[in-house]
């Protein structure tokens, strides 16, 4: 059997976080390099790939209705579509899937992506038959594949897969594994491949970066240092535990100013006893001293968190005690989640304890304060001048660019015609600031 896609189409659609934006880049270098083309669209394609997201509960049911639809798809043009789905539902499912999409070929779990040209070979030589790798070998680490980035100046940079934390509410350590660091050497010989590409912004990404353990000890403050030693211009990591936070990292961000002044670090509830029951490590006592702590080294970081309302058993009193939280960090910007219930989690089986109108009246409460704080912060930046990474133009007004500022805010600006902005870093003046993003014009 000869490893040779050429010939054939294929199409990647991405649901979820980071990691899966990235495992689908990765997808896609690999199918290239065996000669697959990339199709128009996922109708199009002979190899339609859906890298799948098991973090909310709609997501598996939008997947099915999404897959399924191919079925009335007009044939692609080789006259046979391998149906691949991989992610994190594939490895929660594995064959279990073809009982909800008939249709599907291949399921791949998180670590099979280095056997999916295998994978997709085989199957279409025994189109009936359903092809299922979601072992884990836990072999190459899957940033040594080839990849195809979505962006020639932005790149995700993975430096560690899997979690040990098992927050109750979470399914990644069951699909994903337990942690697993990428060589220190590895890394740095990626960024500096990188630097030499032209990238100009690199995000290492992990489920909790701040765990980084190298092989000779390395911490994650050593992987930011030898990043930022290759000289990119830009810095960012996801996703950071507050529990993991140590005061070398701070350091090392604060020591170099290619590291973004921008923090995203996921407090989920300000109540102890909800904080106890996620399984989070940290009270809200701890979480504001990591707070104060990062403030002193660097006092104008933006700060960013994710907070869920509405986990089982919350009461009035534990989500007032989320409003203080935030109102106390001086967060910029929330992702605010209502509670999802995830089969195969521990908090699956709690009781909710709280009627919908009540959800629904603390989730408003908090969309406003962490709105109203947006807004705030902001204003920071009217009348200055901030730097912008351009990705393109704006989706609502293509006569403006769009990119963001060290701070990680959204901004969207004019400029004289002529010269292309795309992907340049360039000085805009900011003459208004909204709540989720900020207008200006080049300077
Ligand atoms: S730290 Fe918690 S929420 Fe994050 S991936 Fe690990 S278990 Fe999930």
């Amino acid at each position: 059997m000869s490893l040779s896609l050429s010939g054939l189409t294929y199409f990647v659609r991405t649901f979820g976080c980071q990691m899966n934006e990235h495992d689908s880049e990765r997808v896609s270098g690999l199918l290239e390099s065996v000669g697959a083309k990339k199709a128009g669209s996922i109708e199009a394609a002979d190899i339609p790939v859906f890298m799948t997201c098991s973090v909310r509960e709609k997501a598996d049911t939008h997947l099915y209705a999404l897959v399924q639809a191919l079925k009335s798809a007009p044939t692609p043009r080789s006259g046979l579509r391998t149906v691949c789905i991989g992610g994190c539902i594939a490895q929660r499912d594995d064959e279990m899937l073809k009982k909800h999409v008939p249709i599907v070929n291949v399921v791949f779990g998180t670590q099979a992506i280095p056997n999916l040209p295998n994978l997709i070979v085989s199957s279409r030589e025994t189109p009936t038959s359903l092809l299922v790798d979601t072992s884990e070998p836990n072999t190459a680490f899957t940033s040594e594949l080839p990849s195809r980035r979505a962006s020639a100046t932005q790149a995700w940079l993975p430096i560690m897969s899997g979690c040990n934390n098992f927050c109750t509410y979470c399914i990644v350590p069951y699909v994903r594994g337990r942690e697993r660091s990428r060589d220190l050497a590895s890394i740095t010989y990626e960024a500096r491949a990188l630097v030499a590409d032209g990238v100009k912004e690199i995000t290492l990404l992990g489920q909790n970066v701040n765990s980084y353990q190298g092989k000779d000890g390395e911490g994650f403050s050593d992987v930011l240092e030898a990043v930022a030693k290759t000289g990119i211009e830009r810095i960012r990591f996801t996703s950071s535990h507050p529990k993991d936070l140590t005061q070398k990292i701070v350091d090392v961000m604060a020591a170099y100013p290619s590291i973004m002044p921008h923090l995203h670090l996921a407090a989920q509830s300000g109540s102890d006893a909800v904080l106890s029951s996620m399984n989070r490590r940290y009270t809200k006592a701890r979480f504001l001293e990591v707070v104060e702590m990062v403030r002193e080294s660097i006092p104008d970081i933006s700060l960013t968190t994710d907070l869920i309302v509405g986990f089982p058993g919350e009461s009035e009193k534990d989500f007032l005690e989320t409003l203080d939280l935030v109102k106390r960090a001086q967060f910029s910007s929330a992702f605010t989640f209502i509670y999802s219930r995830r089969p195969g989690t521990k908090a699956a089986s709690l009781d909710l304890g709280y009627t919908d109108e009540e959800l629904h009246s603390r989730f408003n409460r908090l969309v406003e304060l962490v709105s109203a704080q947006s807004f705030a912060f902001n204003q920071r930046f009217f009348s200055q001048e901030t730097e912008v990474l351009v990705e393109g133009r704006s989706k609502k007004d293509n006569t403006l660019y769009t990119g963001h500022n060290p701070e990680n805010i959204a901004v969207h600006f004019s400029a004289d015609e002529g010269e292309d902005l795309n992907g340049k870093l360039v000085n805009v003046r900011i003459e208004q600031a909204r709540t989720w993003y900020v207008t200006g014009k080049q300077i």
